[in-house]
């Protein structure tokens, strides 16, 4: 039984958040925890002390609960990492070593992951041969035999985690990963008692359970992971949902964590559209039917947010995976009543999930030094340098601010009247509103970092005579092609439709499909309400119905997208599909959004000219004339290097960074990367 959110406020603003909570066997001492990340640091050999300093900083920075990245049972569940023997204990055991003599408070939990037909291995295993949309092959049918061995594999990899020092472990059963094709009837052909009836489909995840607490005994932390909601017609039914969670209480799980998704399933459950704490009133009709503790998660990113989940009785603790990846210290900055440092986690998934997905190391866009602990650096200089830094987009802001916190007297130009460069046309768009909480962050590190900002202050070289070192984020210039009545008024830039500053018609033809063309597509026909802001509007959007739960949480139904009466048509010359390289894991739902309202997408266009008539283009060959009122150019962009060049022209050296340096492929990852690494060894 645990102790539920009680009267035991510690502290004036969260109290509910910074109250401990008894678990299993043992207390956490407040109701945050670091969810689980793949980042990639697990799989590299001899990395033992970067993966260390990773959750070290994590547990310094408050958290009550680390749970790490999946650890696979055994030789099938997948790519990653495994702990399959005692020698593997050891890696294992300096991370929890390091991690309990810098914070004995905070917990350190292993998850244990299989990811079954998802691991993209000729060997990959699955109840039955059902190839999931997103895998690589179809999976090998688990014999008789083949479970037991992977049953026990779960039981020897909780034990040899528990030799290696953890405080507990969680199993995911969630996500199309093995545990969870078990549940599922249409992953789950058998007919023996593995498969069949409900009793029998979580018959794997409750021996693997009992299993599991039979081998590490009862002084061992064990969450597990389960689908509340697994976004995926046909998926599990409510009551089902509620009869494993007690079915795993009855067997000695300590805490259920609720998730919410397939990965295979259409809708977004983590991407920045995605309203936050969406998900967590499913948690909280679970935790009414459980007497142990549930986790929450997914888009609960800032202390406030967290702190009204509990204390609406949505959830005993929250998780918090990506905003500790932006941010370490969150807890200790809401537990000082310093949230407004936060750097929070926008949901942007590129340099995350995305960077997870593509096989390269997780960092965070907002925090370049997330993942890089050993290698990324700031400390205090001891020769202070007079720095000016022209331009106050993300690049501009991000090394001023780090080199400032450095002890550099940093100078910050920008000739615009607020910080934020290009974030302040991306604030506007529909489903972007997070931007603004970066803005918020770098205004205040600003302040407390003594940067010295000047606004509205278009920088020549004269003006930058003096300084010790000149950095220039002068950011970009939007590309004008060279086309035949591109100076026409039915011609406009995407800068002046986002900023309000053009007129745009009914009948819209967008030139350029990249992230830029995409988010002004979505502006131009959007109506109402971001669903972002209201969870009826993104719940309409994407066919949840989260009142009636029926399987999967998905009606099943079209979902219904508000659009206005734009007629809209999104133009690229490539002749790939549209939207091909927007982010690996949440380009689909752009593409999916803009064609539900009815945006068409051509590819493979040559632009001809654009006059009274319309856009004049070809299409494989043949002429056609879009028959449009406005055409908005997303071209692209080109290096605004005048000031760079012109200073070069006097002699007086500067460092380039950011759009400034190379606009082709720029994104605020890479404008905070590169200046982050400026920072460092200016
Ligand atoms: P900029 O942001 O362009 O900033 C340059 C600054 O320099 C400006 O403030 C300008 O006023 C100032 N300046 C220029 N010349 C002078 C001068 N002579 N004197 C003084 N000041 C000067 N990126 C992502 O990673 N993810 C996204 O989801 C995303 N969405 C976007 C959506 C939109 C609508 C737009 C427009 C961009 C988006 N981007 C996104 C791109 C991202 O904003 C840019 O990559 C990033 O802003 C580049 O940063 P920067 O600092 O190099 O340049
Ligand atoms: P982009 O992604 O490079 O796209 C530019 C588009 O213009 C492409 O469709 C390109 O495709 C077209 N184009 C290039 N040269 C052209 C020319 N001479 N004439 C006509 N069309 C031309 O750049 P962007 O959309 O401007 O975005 C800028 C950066 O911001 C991007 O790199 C992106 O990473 C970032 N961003 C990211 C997001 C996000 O959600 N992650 C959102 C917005 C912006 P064709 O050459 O095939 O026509
Ligand atoms: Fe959050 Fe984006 Fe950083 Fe990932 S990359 S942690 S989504 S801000």
């Amino acid at each position: 039984m645990s102790d539920r959110i009680n009267d035991m406020a510690v502290h004036a603003k969260y109290p509910h958040v910074f109250s401990p909570l008894r678990v299993g066997h043992t207390t956490v001492k407040n109701r945050i925890l670091m969810g689980s990340m793949h980042t990639g640091l697990e799989d590299v050999d001899n990395a033992a002390d970067r993966l260390s300093a990773y959750f070290v900083e994590r547990a310094r920075g408050g958290v009550g609960m680390i749970i790490t990245g999946g650890i696979g049972p055994h030789p099938t569940a997948g790519h990653g990492a495994k702990l399959l023997d005692d020698n593997g204990a050891a890696m294992h055991r300096e991370v929890t070593d390091a991690v309990h003599a810098a914070a004995p408070d905070v917990k350190i939990v292993m998850q244990i992951l299989h990811t079954g037909p998802l691991a993209g291995t000729p060997d990959c295993v699955a109840p039955s041969p059902v190839k999931s949309r997103i895998g690589r092959h179809a999976p090998n049918e688990l014999t008789e035999e083949g479970i037991e061995e992977q049953i026990a594999a779960f039981a020897n990899c909780a034990r040899l985690a528990k030799q290696a020092g953890y405080d507990g472990i969680e199993i995911i059963g969630s996500a199309g990963y093995l545990i969870s094709t078990f549940l599922v009837e249409k992953t789950n052909l058998r007919s023996d008692r593995w498969g069949g009836s409900w009793e029998n489909r979580m018959r794997f995840p409750v021996e693997v359970v009992r299993r599991v607490r039979q081998a590490v005994g009862p002084d061992f932390i064990f969450v597990f992971r389960i689908s509340a909601m697994d976004m995926l017609q046909g998926g599990l039914a409510w009551d089902e949902v509620v009869s494993l969670a007690k079915a795993l209480e009855a067997e000695g799980v300590d805490v259920i964590s609720t998730h919410f998704c397939w990965h295979e399933s259409f809708v977004p459950t983590i991407a920045t559209m995605v309203p936050r704490a969406a998900f967590a009133g499913v948690t909280g009709r679970l935790r009414k039917e459980l007497s142990i503790p549930v986790i929450t998660s997914n888009r609960i990113n800032m202390p406030d947010v967290a702190e009204e989940v509990l204390a609406r009785g949505d959830a005993d603790l929250v998780s918090m995976a990506r905003p500790m990846l932006a941010d370490a210290e969150l807890v200790n900055k809401a537990f000082e009543g310093r949230e407004d440092e936060i750097n929070t986690c926008i949901g942007c998934n590129q340099a995350c999930l995305d960077h997870t997905f593509t096989g390269r190391m997780t960092t965070c866009l907002v925090n370049a030094r997330a993942c890089r602990e050993t290698e990324l650096n700031f400390p205090p200089v001891a020769t202070p340098k007079s720095i000016a830094v022209v331009g106050a987009g993300p690049a501009g802001l991000a090394f001023a601010t780090l080199a400032a916190q450095r002890g550099h007297k940093v100078t910050l130009f920008d000739a615009g009247s607020e910080v934020g460069g290009q974030f302040n046309l991306a604030k506007r768009i529909p489903g972007k509103e997070e931007f603004y909480e970066t803005l918020r962050y770098f205004a205040k590190m600003i302040e407390i970092t003594g940067v010295d900002l000047r606004l509205d202050t278009r920088v020549d070289a004269d003006l930058l005579r003096g300084f010790d070192e000149i950095v220039i984020a002068t950011g970009i210039e939007p590309r004008k092609p060279p086309l035949e009545g591109i100076d026409h008024p039915k011609a406009v830039s995407y800068i002046d439709v986002i900023a309000g500053r053009a007129t745009v018609g009914t009948k819209v033809a967008i030139m350029g499909a990249g992230g830029i063309g995409f988010d002004v597509a979505e502006l131009i026909t959007h109506q109402g309400t971001s669903a972002a802001l209201d969870i009826e509007v993104f719940a309409r959007e994407w066919g949840i119905d989260f009142a009636n739960h029926p399987r999967g949480g998905v009606t099943g139904i079209e979902p219904q997208v508000a659009r206005n009466s734009r007629e809209v048509t999104l133009l690229q010359r490539k002749t790939t599909p549209v939207g091909q390289g927007l982010g690996k894991t949440t380009g689909w739902t752009h593409r999916l959004t803009l064609q539900r309202r009815g945006v068409r997408m051509v590819s493979g266009v040559d632009y001809v000219r654009i006059d009274d008539a319309g856009l004049h283009a070809t299409v494989g060959g043949e002429p056609v004339l879009f028959d449009v009122d406005t055409v908005i150019v997303c071209a692209g962009q080109e290096p605004a290097r005048s000031l760079h060049d012109a200073l070069a022209g006097t002699g007086i050296a500067s460092h380039l960074i950011g759009g400034a340096l190379e606009a082709g492929e720029l994104d605020a990852k890479r404008a905070i990367r590169q200046a982050s690494e400026l920072a460092a060894v200016l």
